[in-house]
């Protein structure tokens, strides 16, 4: 039996305004996110990777051009920020006041959208903190953020993320501002989180190495489109685009000890505002032809398990 996506996307485009021509942040994008379901989304900067995630939660510009859509086939409605949908951002001041105490933010959530009165609310953000690893909740749970270290920081964004018990929660390179021993401890932590609650995670990140530690499945964006997607099992193991090949070269060149990030794929991403006629990798491939730089390669193999080169299947 098939299951019914949580999230589906299909055919995004996002256009937002710019000097002196508009930016194509996303360019005709189908992915699809099944309940419970661990998805990563790698590219590397300017791939449109984040626009995803703010085009899922609702957050986009009011002047931001979109096309096709986004649908919530498991809910039967849009889902309402915080209730159902958790979002972990790169920065946790950024979703963190600095003048509340941290149990009163995480308790704010469980106010608004599971009818807490406020006393459950307080003894519910203690649970929530000792969950995320904060040790001796009960004593911290009155500190503003700035008493807490980067690390535990970020782990109570993931407390408010989580509090509601949101079906989705998206997760936008929570790890890359911290070092690699509380990255670790990090991705482990949502790892166990969204596994015990059931909920589907869509983590953005440009490192697969990251990739590897959480996600199920592998969704490679580049210059906004897609340019393959499957099982993390496979994907990790025969990539079959050169892009996600580079990609995987350079995280297994970090994890030996050497190189800097992308410094193994030559030259540069297209301008956000160019017209790509043909396949948006061309000029930095080491596999291209001329059908490449004129031909978009169609996606080959199936929705959640295929890719866009006309090497592949021809
Ligand atoms: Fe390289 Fe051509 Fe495949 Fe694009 S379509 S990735 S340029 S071989």
């Amino acid at each position: 039996m098939r299951l019914v996506p949580l999230l589906e996307l299909r055919g995004l485009s996002v256009r937002l305004p710019a000097e002196p021509v508009p930016v194509h942040a996303l360019r005709g994008l189908d992915l699809e996110l099944l309940p419970g379901e661990r998805l990563a989304l790698v590219g590397e900067s300017g791939s449109g990777k984040s626009t995803v995630l703010l085009a899922i939660a609702g957050l986009l510009p009011d002047e931001a051009e979109i096309t096709g859509g986004r649908r919530f086939p498991a809910l039967g409605r849009e889902p309402t920020p915080g209730r159902d949908l958790g979002l972990v951002l790169q920065d946790p001041f950024a979703s963190l006041d600095p003048v509340l105490s941290v149990g009163e933010q995480i308790g704010e959530v469980l106010v608004a959208h599971r009818g807490a009165r406020w006393a459950e609310a307080r003894r519910a953000a203690v649970v929530l903190l000792g969950r995320v690893g904060i040790a001796e909740p009960e004593a911290r749970v009155d500190d503003p953020p700035h008493r807490f270290s980067g690390g535990q920081r970020q782990r109570i964004a993931i407390a408010m993320a989580i509090a509601a018990g949101p079906r989705l929660l998206l997760a936008d390179e929570p790890t890359s501002a911290l070092d690699t021993v509380v990255q670790a401890q990090i991705l482990d932590l949502l790892d166990g989180l969204v596994r015990e609650q059931g909920t589907a995670l869509l983590l953005v990140t440009h490192d697969l190495a990251v990739a590897s530690r959480i996600a199920d499945r592998i969704a490679v964006l580049y210059a906004g489109r897609l340019v393959e997607s499957g099982p993390a099992f496979r994907l990790l193991r025969s990539p079959r685009h050169p892009y996600t090949r580079a990609l995987l070269a350079i995280a297994r060149a970090l994890e030996a000890g050497g190189g800097e990030p992308l410094a193994a794929i030559p030259g540069a991403p297209p301008e956000p505002g160019a017209e790509l006629p043909g396949c948006s990798f061309a000029p930095r491939c080491p596999l291209a032809s001329a059908r490449c730089a004129e031909e978009r390669p169609a996606w080959r193999g199936h929705p959640r398990d295929g890719v866009a080169c006309h090497l592949v299947g021809s």
